[in-house]
């Protein structure tokens, strides 16, 4: 069964993937003209003895010209100079609401923001970063300079008969909230299967998958959606134990059905390097039916049927 049909994507057999369209331009606040958007809320995702703290933050979009759908990401340009006395760049959050918001009316957009910190390379010190820690260190009724929207390609497919396959760490849990969000409560349904593998560090920090938020779980009940989380810092016999791409190999014969029946999109977003697990699991796969996984990928890549977003 696989070994066939997999031959299919080495061979000439296409699936383009149309995605849904964006309603208009994108980047319309753009780094000399940004939207000021209010802070509506700003609530902590990870619970109390989290090692990490990620914040979802709700902003205020009513009076913009910013319509956004699900997986596009708006930019945030933190307040201050660089030292070379030029402004700071903007930093991009995916969108972590569907198009309506969280309250069904259009006029927010949500983000979530891990509180990054990095070391210094040369005198080893630890360093917040700038826009993050600023971001967490909102108030509700402060405003954030904002531009975008941003992203035209890492979007849903417009046939919801297509299998997704949606791979995420940390962070990069929050375009899979909008589309989660975007097709149970806005839409109502999906008819392909959805299967979604999460890798965090421990429970307490899968985000929208903990005991604080549970906005990803609750749609587990629907007939076509699993998620799967895989927990790398778990010293016990937890069998969610391991990274994302173990979880992925753990489910290798329903996620290789998937890929080898054509009719799928598969989105991965969170840090870089993630990609490279997540490749060597499907080139394991593709090498035991003889395939070779490099060129069936630049063939789904083309198709819009690979889609990254990692940073
Ligand atoms: C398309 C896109 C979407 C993004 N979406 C999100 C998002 O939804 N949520 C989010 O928190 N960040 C997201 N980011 C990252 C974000 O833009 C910033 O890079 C991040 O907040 C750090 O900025 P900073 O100014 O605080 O840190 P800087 O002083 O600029 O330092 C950046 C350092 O932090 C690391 N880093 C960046 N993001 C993370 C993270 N989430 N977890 C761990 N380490 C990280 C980088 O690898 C780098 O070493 C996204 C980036 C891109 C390109």
């Amino acid at each position: 069964m696989a070994g066939s049909k997999g031959q299919n994507a080495n061979t000439s057999k296409t699936m383009q993937i149309k995605k849904y369209s964006i309603p208009e331009s994108t980047l319309i606040y753009k780094p000399k003209a940004p939207f000021m958007a209010g802070v509506i809320s700003t609530t902590e995702l990870t619970e109390a003895d989290s090692s990490d703290e990620v914040f979802n933050i709700i902003l205020d979009v009513a009076d913009s010209d910013i319509h956004y759908i699900e997986g596009q990401s708006i930019g945030i340009i933190p307040p201050g100079e660089r030292e070379t006395g030029k402004p700071h760049k903007a930093r991009l959050y995916s969108i972590a609401s569907a198009r309506t918001g969280d309250d069904g009316t259009s006029t927010t957009a949500t983000i979530c923001v891990k509180r990054v910190f990095r070391k210094d390379e040369v005198t080893g010190t630890t360093i917040p970063g700038i826009a993050s820690n600023y971001l967490c260190d909102l108030k509700p009724g402060d405003s954030v300079a904002l531009i975008g929207p941003n992203g035209r390609r890492f979007l849903l497919p417009e046939d919801d008969s297509i299998d997704l396959i949606l791979i995420a760490v940390g962070t990069g849990i929050a375009p899979f909230r909008a589309f989660i969000r975007h097709i149970f409560l806005e839409k109502g349904y999906w008819n392909g299967r959805i299967r979604l593998f999460y890798g965090i560090k421990n429970a307490m920090e899968a985000l929208f998958l903990n005991n604080r938020n549970d906005d990803i779980g609750q749609y587990m009940t629907r007939e076509t959606f699993e998620a799967f989380r895989a927990l790398s810092r778990v010293h016990n016999e937890d069998s969610e134990k391991g990274y994302v791409q173990h979880k992925l190999a753990e489910h290798k014969q329903e996620v290789w059905e998937i890929i080898c029946a054509g009719n799928f999109a598969v989105y991965i977003c969170g840090l870089k390097g993630m990609e490279e697990g997540v490749d060597e699991v499907f080139s394991t796969l593709a090498r035991q039916q003889e395939l070779d996984w490099p060129t069936m990928k630049a063939e789904f890549i083309k198709n819009g049927q690979w889609n990254l977003e990692v940073y």
